[in-house]
């Protein structure tokens, strides 16, 4: 065999390595932000105090390594579910009583104090509260809001988005959120099919939450009202779904958002007896049932798909307020496509300072603030690390990536620095070349992660994301790897609390 048929064949046997992995990942719903996220939170990740990270902040934001058009993101967690949705594998405190979130919120109000000295004299751009923010009662829920926005300041363009369970949501609070200075809110919809609610453990009702939009929608906030559905909830057929979908349309919310489920294993278990493939089976005949009618219906209802999202998310705008309409309106944080900075704060929230460093709260809701504990886990982020991460938020989104852009952001040639990659993945035919651009040309979530395992390298992504997954991923990939039959199955809390709690 000659030397460049032996390397033909090495590579021939890396990418299938690479496609089976992709697979295997993509059927168990990791996109490749859960990807990038294994990959920022290495292990030996140090372990600091709230001091430190102000001291981080505080330097960072007088640094000159803050590129010019950066955005700075504030995101608050408040982590208080009423219950525990069947489907959901965020972090929460289900059933928690008003005591404990009082508790929390003042803990919360200290750490926004002592960030916000950190942040004295500099703009941030986007507001997220998320998580069930709604929970908390009129009195704490209002120091919340009285601590955040006279701690930080906002640039008057950016979004500052509450996040709220139309179960727990009241007109006073709109008023008040809307009082404060937030133009957007977003709602945890999900279904408006009661007996699917019941089935999935969500307190919630078709009418209310109808009521809820158009109060939203009345207040004339700037960013309006989105709405979020699941696709594939168990017990919903096409016809509910779609049906949810025209509903919800007609109510005229700004955008409207669909994700696709998440299996995670207590749901599988569930419904379908732990067997993940039937599970995948079910909700992939839903998909190929729904997404077609569901864009014919925003059509006719003034809506624009305004992003081909690889990951399964489909984000509707209304025609008239596509103006307004920007990703960053959806992924406001560490995956928005524009460099970003996110300063994290309440239980489980991630935090990134751009090109610099990476961390995680503790995902323990606080009792207490305390500046000198440790409470933070985190590592540096380098700057290919960010290009990386770039290339990412490009591709899930169907963004064609600009060479010249590229260039200007990271000051290094885009074709050069990833030339292998790229050109294998050319020669695949799974990104494309031209005009100055570079697109990816396969749409679904196993051709992104295939991407994307390519342009990290398998052997960056075994070193450095494998260690991090559960142990039964690890088995499943090493069966995989070596081309026997596996199953993975993701654990619970893969997701950390990021602007994408769903409520
Ligand atoms: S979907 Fe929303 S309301 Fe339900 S448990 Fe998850 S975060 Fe809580």
């Amino acid at each position: 065999m000659t030397r460049t048929t032996t390397a033909r064949t090495a590579r021939a046997a890396r990418l299938l390595a690479v496609g089976r992995t992709a697979r295997l990942l993509s059927e168990n719903g990791f996109d490749l932000c859960d990807l990038y996220y294994r990959m920022s939170s290495k292990k030996g990740a140090e372990r600091f105090s709230a001091d430190r990270a102000a001291g981080l902040w505080e330097e960072f934001l007088r640094s000159r390594r803050r590129p010019d058009g950066a955005l700075t993101n504030v995101y608050v967690n408040v982590p208080f579910c009423r219950t525990r949705c069947s489907f959901c594998g965020l972090y929460t405190r289900p059933g928690a009583g008003q005591r404990e979130m009082r508790s929390y919120a003042g803990a919360l109000i200290k750490e926004i104090e002592h960030f916000g000295r950190a942040f004295r004299g500099a703009e941030a751009d986007h507001l997220y509260l998320g998580g069930t923010p709604s929970r908390l009662d009129d009195a704490a829920f209002g120091d919340l809001l009285e601590a955040v926005f006279s701690r930080f300041s906002f640039t008057p363009d950016g979004n500052r988005i509450l996040e709220c369970a139309p179960s727990s949501m009241t007109s006073a609070k709109l008023r008040a959120a809307a009082g404060f200075g937030f133009n957007k809110i977003n709602i945890g919809v999900q279904t408006l099919d009661e007996k699917v609610l019941k089935a999935v453990d969500r307190p919630q009702d078709r009418d209310s939450v109808l009521r809820l939009i158009g109060e939203v929608n009345s207040l004339g906030l700037k960013f309006g009202c989105n709405a979020d559905l699941i696709m594939g909830l168990y017990g919903e057929t096409a016809a509910g779904f779609l049906d949810s979908f025209r509903a919800i349309a007609r109510s005229s919310p700004q955008t409207i958002s669909v994700y696709d489920l998440y299996l995670i294993p207590s749901y599988v278990d569930r419904y379908y007896g732990g067997d993940h493939e039937a599970a995948a089976a079910a909700l992939e005949s839903f998909r190929a049932g729904t997404a077609g009618p569901m864009r014919k219906i925003a059509a006719e209802a003034g809506y624009v798909l305004t992003c081909r999202n690889n990951s399964r998310e489909w984000i509707f705008s209304r025609r008239e307020a596509l103006k307004d309409f920007s990703l960053y309106t959806v992924y406001t944080g560490e995956f928005s496509p524009a460099p970003s900075s996110t300063l994290g704060l309440g239980a489980a929230a991630r935090s990134l300072m751009y090109g610099r460093y990476s961390y995680l709260q503790d995902a323990e809701a606080m009792v207490e603030f305390s500046p000198g504990a440790p409470m933070f886990s985190g590592t540096p982020v380098s700057m290919e690390g960010e290009m990386i991460k770039f290339l990412f938020v490009c591709f899930r989104t169907g963004v064609p990536v600009p060479l010249d852009y590229f260039r200007k952001r990271f000051g290094t040639d885009l074709l050069k620095k990833f030339k292998g990659p790229l050109a294998e993945l050319a020669r695949l035919n799974y990104v494309k070349i031209a005009d100055k651009k570079v697109s990816l040309t396969r749409s679904g979530p196993a051709s992104l992660l295939f991407c994307g395992l390519c342009l990290i390298g398998m052997e960056r992504f075994v070193r450095e994301a494998l260690p991090f997954f559960p142990e039964n991923i690890r088995a499943s990939f090493a069966a995989s790897a070596a081309g026997r039959p596996a199953k993975l199955y993701p654990a619970v809390n893969h997701r950390n609390s990021w602007p994408r709690t769903g409520s």
